[in-house]
């Protein structure tokens, strides 16, 4: 492989061809020092003069990348007279070989071109795709490899071997492979193989708990992204807003089961019930919350319920309306001077439930984040005074947040009610909100950078 030129572009070639394990030489009157050290590694063969015809001699392949565009032809158009496919960088008249954006994850590799006609939406597409191709997918070729043997001797028939791996490729065992569980996906390779790759007991399906995040799309993970776009069918709460939904898969059946806050929507045990249901149906079964589901979202008794079926479950976690509205509104849940600990209460208060522990919430240099506590404010800030917290202690309430309707009121345990009060009439407060008390909620005013102005929100602390 022939490489002329020893430039920044020229370097990001041998990069590439490097991995691929090429044999090497740069030919350039001058070499930027990375291509030096890579010779004196004995990585590459340099030739430091200017490009002389007989450079192509047993070259298989030409890059050209000097910084002189008629040069570059001129080699060639040298090098095609020889029939040696040659690259021009950034010059694809010239090219022969155009060379793609790729992921490498080896052995396998994805290639996106545009056969030169723009090398930037090739790599745009390929950070794309990149978000989407999973980063074990290189060892799950080679673990699948491994399996080749075993199946021609267990397996007679193509029909039975195709069949198999299919199983493996679309099922389970791979979403457990690339999400690290090797020995689950053994497990089922194993289970497979001894029913003869036969479809009928092994294609039970399973539930991906999934967390949507609080609110901003882009807050989903890489995991909950293709969990939706591998999923058959989604179980959503009305939490989840429309544009998380946009990133399932197009003929994904979408299903929502919300229950509002005011009760309504599908009842637990009915929820249970569907993604049993659904997961004995053999389908891939997103159950999908809002924020993290196993942060007040009753993730646990829907999993203790598949457990009890004996249905297949994963879980990706989720950032929750605490982590991601903190983080929004510039509120740090805890800091050095403000805050050692952190709490996450649920305000709802269930009839006849247990209270929390205001006392312990109500301590100094501790920050208490209510969730589902707008119904039950007076109580909650009623209950801190009660408890020792003093009146002047920084609250804020935080609506919507992570969305572009996101509002954030900032007040203390005395004022709160009142600035609401005198906020009403200009914009009301809209669920979901959530409540963080503590001297960190005072950090807002210095420290918001999402939407609106900080000065608008803030309240003055003597108010
Ligand atoms: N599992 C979720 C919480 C479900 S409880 C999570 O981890 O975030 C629902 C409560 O979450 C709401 O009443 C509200 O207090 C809070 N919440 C969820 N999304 C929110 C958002 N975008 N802004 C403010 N609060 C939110």
């Amino acid at each position: 492989m022939l490489v002329v030129g020893a430039g920044a572009v020229a370097l990001r070639k041998v990069q590439l061809l490097e991995r691929a394990h090429a044999a090497i030489i740069v030919v350039a009157p001058q070499v930027a020092p990375e291509l030096e050290k890579l010779a004196a590694a004995g990585t590459i063969e340099l030739r430091v003069r200017e490009f002389a015809a007989e450079d192509l001699d047993g070259a298989r392949l030409v890059i050209v990348a000097t910084a002189r565009r008629a040069v570059n032809r001129w080699i060639a158009s040298l090098a095609e007279a020889r029939g040696i496919p040659v690259n021009v960088v950034d010059d694809r008249k010239a090219s022969r070989v155009i060379v793609p954006a790729i992921i490498d994850r080896d052995p396998v590799i994805v290639a996106v071109s545009s056969a030169g006609t723009s090398p930037v939406l090739a790599r745009r597409l390929r950070e794309r795709l990149e978000a989407l191709v999973p980063k074990r997918i290189g060892l799950w070729a080679d673990w699948l490899a491994g399996l080749r043997a075993a199946a021609r001797r267990r397996l007679p028939s193509t029909d039975a071997r195709r069949r198999y791996f299919e199983m493996l490729v679309d099922g389970p065992a791979e979403r457990r492979f690339v999400a690290g569980d090797e020995r689950g996906a053994q497990r089922i390779a194993q289970r497979l193989m001894a029913a003869g790759a036969s479809p009928a007991p092994t294609q039970a399906g399973e539930v991906t708990l999934v967390g949507a995040g609080p609110g901003d799309p882009e807050l989903l993970t890489l995991k909950a992204l293709r969990a939706l776009q591998d999923a058959d069918v989604i179980l959503h709460d009305r939490l989840v807003p429309e544009a998380v939904l946009d990133y399932a898969r197009r003929d994904a059946e979408r299903v929502c089961v919300g229950k509002a806050a005011g009760g309504g929507g599908t009842s637990q045990e009915a929820i249970n019930d569907l993604l049993i249901e659904h997961a004995r149906r053999g389908r891939r079964v997103v159950r999908l919350k809002g924020g993290d589901p196993f942060i007040f979202g009753r993730g646990g008794e829907e999993l203790e319920a598949l457990a009890r079926a004996g249905i297949a479950f994963s879980v990706v976690p989720g950032i929750s309306a605490a982590n991601g509205c903190a983080a929004y509104a510039g509120i740090p849940l805890t800091h050095r001077d403000h805050a050692h600990s952190v709490s996450f209460v649920t305000g709802h208060g269930e009839q006849g439930g247990d209270e929390p522990d205001w006392a312990s919430l109500a301590r100094p240099k501790t920050t208490a984040v209510f969730y589902m506590g707008l119904a039950r404010l007076d109580h909650i800030l009623a209950r801190l005074i009660e408890n020792g917290a003093p009146a002047e202690r920084p609250a804020a309430l935080i609506a919507q947040g992570t969305t572009a309707e996101q509002q954030v009121v900032v007040a203390t345990l005395g004022t709160l009610r009142g600035t609401l009060r005198g906020r009403a009439a200009a914009r009301r407060i809209e669920s979901p909100a959530l409540l963080v008390v503590g001297e960190v909620a005072s950090l807002h005013e210095a420290l918001a950078w999402f939407g609106e102005s900080p000065a608008a929100d803030s309240e003055p602390q003597s108010a």
